[in-house]
């Protein structure tokens, strides 16, 4: 028999049922998340009740389900057919899922297999486990390629019963798994064109973290394309939040007046330093209380103990870095599975790369950044970056999606 397209998605949410108090608001926070992510496919209706979320997904169910997979908090989605809640409706609608479900089973091929009921409503006449023997006796027949076995199964047949519906479903998607993205936060990321960067900001937003984007761009010396990389690197970023606001920040002026500045040295640090005052002050802006950077721990020379001490001693706020205790290699792999690696692994220089010192150095002291920053005119240089700054909004909800949030 081929199955009518599923009546909704159930969407699971692990670790928010662990925080207490908070509950209310990050099921708050997830459900509006969720609308809004798709609200571009289809307008959808949600259901709240016991940990779950149902979301009608307008006949869009596939392209809806895939959708969810990019919103954090969402540990689990599957797609779900109803039946009212009595054990014989239950039984024949669990017999139309399973005959679906069987046929993406290659032939000659056989499956491991259980029923799982899960009774959110206890009134329901039979217990979890006297359901799963019923209807399992009562849809597994001989010649189907089939096997019990109720600790490993391969395929799940699942039951939710509820207090007004029964939910039956054969699939479980995974989802990203998290906390909602606004509800830990707002922080500002500091985003090069690099591999790390992106990487880091998507881990601060898998955290429940709002992150708005700073770059610094250093035309004439550097081309257009190097900013193009980055702003498309923030619509690919911004698939997993609300907004995707990216300040490019000129960068330029501060460089020349740093490489004029003498101790050749320490000009990554001096930048870096810089780039870290600047984003503070748009972080004020934003609201946000602490930036993110791509920097790890001994990955380059601007990152061991002493020059990350130099750098975060320029900042106003909390220096959060997600990558710390990533090998390059992790990083990579979780830029691939992002789908910012493509974007990044494009070469373009960053500004940093120019006026770039022979012998960088390794042991960074804050007193010699101040003597040489006592050469600069660190305020101005700062507001003249600011009053130059350029902010674009390059999220999907700014593209026109209307959303009552
Ligand atoms: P990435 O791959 O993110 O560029 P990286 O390992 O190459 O990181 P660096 O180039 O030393 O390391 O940069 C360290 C961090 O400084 C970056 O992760 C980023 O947070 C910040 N940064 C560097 N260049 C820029 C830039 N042009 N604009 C904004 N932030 C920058
Ligand atoms: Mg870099």
């Amino acid at each position: 028999m081929n199955m009518s397209a599923p009546e909704a998605l159930l969407v699971r949410y692990g670790e928010l049922t662990l925080k207490g108090a908070n509950r209310v608001d990050f099921e708050n926070v997830l459900a509006r998340n969720v609308r809004l992510a798709c609200a571009p496919i289809a307008p959808v209706r949600l259901e709240r009740e016991h940990a779950r979320l149902l979301v009608f997904p307008e006949g869009r169910s596939e392209a809806i389900a895939r959708r969810l997979t990019q919103v954090f908090g969402i540990s689990s989605i599957s797609p779900v057919w109803g039946a009212p809640c009595e054990p014989e409706a239950i039984v024949e609608r669990a017999r139309a899922v399973l005959e679906d479900a069987l046929l993406s089973i290659p032939p000659g091929e056989t499956r491991t297999f259980r029923v799982l009921s899960r009774r959110a409503d206890k009134r329901f006449p039979l217990s979890s486990m006297e359901l799963d023997r019923l209807v399992s006796e009562r849809i597994v027949r001989d010649g189907q390629p089939l096997r019990i076995d109720l600790d490993h199964p391969e395929l799940v047949l699942g039951i939710e019963v509820r207090e007004t519906r029964a939910w039956i479903y054969a699939r479980r998607d995974a989802g990203p798994g998290g906390l909602p993205v606004g509800t830990l936060g707002r922080a500002v990321c500091l985003l090069s064109g690099g591999i790390d960067s992106p990487v880091a900001a998507w881990m601060a937003m898998k955290r429940g973290c709002e992150v708005v984007f700073v770059t610094f761009h250093s035309p004439p010396y550097i081309g257009e394309s190097a900013k193009q990389k980055v702003m498309e690197l923030v619509r690919t970023l911004g698939r997993w939040q609300r907004s995707a606001r990216l300040y490019v920040v000129p960068f330029a002026p501060v460089q020349e007046a740093v490489r004029d500045a003498g101790a050749e040295a320490y000009r990554t640090v001096v930048y870096r330093r810089m780039m870290h005052r600047i984003a503070t002050r748009i972080a004020e802006l934003e609201r946000a209380s602490a930036l993110i950077t791509g920097e790890s721990l001994g990955q380059v020379a601007s990152q061991t103990m002493e020059n990350l001490a130099c750098i975060e001693a320029a900042a106003g706020l909390p220096v959060l870095r997600p990558l710390l205790g990533f090998d390059k290699q992790e990083t990579i792999s979780r830029a691939e599975s992002i789908g910012t690696y493509a974007i990044s692994n494009v070469q373009e220089p960053d500004c940093c790369s120019l006026f770039l010192p022979r012998h960088p150095v390794l042991r960074g002291q804050v007193a010699v950044c101040e003597e040489i920053e006592a050469r600069l005119d660190v305020g101005a240089l700062v507001a003249q970056a600011l009053a130059g700054a350029e902010p674009h909004n390059l999220g999907w909800t700014a593209r026109g999606a209307k959303v009552r949030a």
